[in-house]
């Protein structure tokens, strides 16, 4: 017989009343995805399904370590009103950082004063530090009453060291992608459908320095919904991108945690 899974300490969705009353995070961890298309080999969840594992991971990772941290239930619409392509769900900037505003002062109206963005989808990045940086005119280290707010830092949910297992990087629907959508939910990868998917580009060569900054049509970027070579994908890297991406999340979290609150923090 197989083992019933256990509920995991940390996850609030997996959470009694009892646990959570007895439980006193240091830390709030949001997931933050999106639904939207990525190619025909990967599901419009993935976004979201690769925030939600790396955080949730992280979370339970962070309190065997001994860093009580809560990890709330993932957000699954981002930013993409950038797509032509049908159900690619979106909301508006305003309603975005309005959403993360209304859950941060409730984070801190229940004490907690560090809260980390796991972020899952590049849409969502510009307007995550848009958030962050209103958020801080709210009051922040150093100044009068800075012990009351919640210090509020985002990350990728994607590990620095990604490029040890994955071989073709992509910023949509690639390598890694693929991997972390197989660590999690492999019944829902295409496999017969792996290719190598075209980028667009755009006709005027400047738009391709870093330094410009301009949204992409992102059905003229990646005009099959997926970008990048996927015929290679390894299945058996999957669980070793998820454990990476887990581990970064868990390293975050403590260390966040490892200088105690206060109304200085981050600085001594
Ligand atoms: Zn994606």
């Amino acid at each position: 017989m197989t083992e019933r899974p256990q509920p995991r300490p940390g996850i609030l969705e997996e959470m009694t009343l009892p646990e959570i009353e007895a439980f006193e995070p240091e830390i709030v961890v949001i997931p933050v995805g999106s639904t939207e298309p990525h190619g025909p080999h990967l599901p419009y969840g993935t976004d979201t399904f690769a925030a939600r594992a790396a955080a949730e991971q992280g979370t339970v990772l962070a309190n065997e370590r001994g860093t009580p941290a809560l990890c709330y239930p993932a957000l699954a619409v981002g930013l993409n009103v950038n797509f032509g392509w049908p159900f690619a769900l979106s909301m508006k900037v305003p309603t975005f950082t309005q959403l993360l505003t209304d859950l941060c002062e409730e984070i801190e109206s229940w004490g907690v004063r560090r809260i980390l963005l796991v972020n899952g989808h590049g849409g969502n990045t510009a307007a995550i530090q848009a958030f962050q940086r209103n958020w801080a005119h709210r009051g922040c280290a150093g100044m009068p009453g800075a012990e009351d707010h919640a210090f509020v830092c985002s990350v990728l949910r994607r590990s620095p060291r990604n490029s040890e297992v994955v071989r073709h990087p992509s910023n949509h629907g690639g390598e890694a992608e693929t991997l972390e959508v197989l660590a999690v939910r492999p019944e829902l990868v295409r496999t017969e459908k792996f290719d190598e998917f075209p980028f667009g580009e755009p006709a005027l060569d400047i738009l391709d320095n870093p330094r410009l900054h301009w949204v992409r049509p992102w059905h003229l970027h990646v005009p099959r919904g997926a970008g990048g070579e996927t015929r290679d994908v390894r299945p058996e890297d999957a669980d070793k991108l998820q454990a990476l991406n887990a581990e970064w999340i868990a390293d975050v979290i403590c260390d966040l945690c490892s200088l105690p609150w206060s109304a200085r923090y981050p600085y001594e």
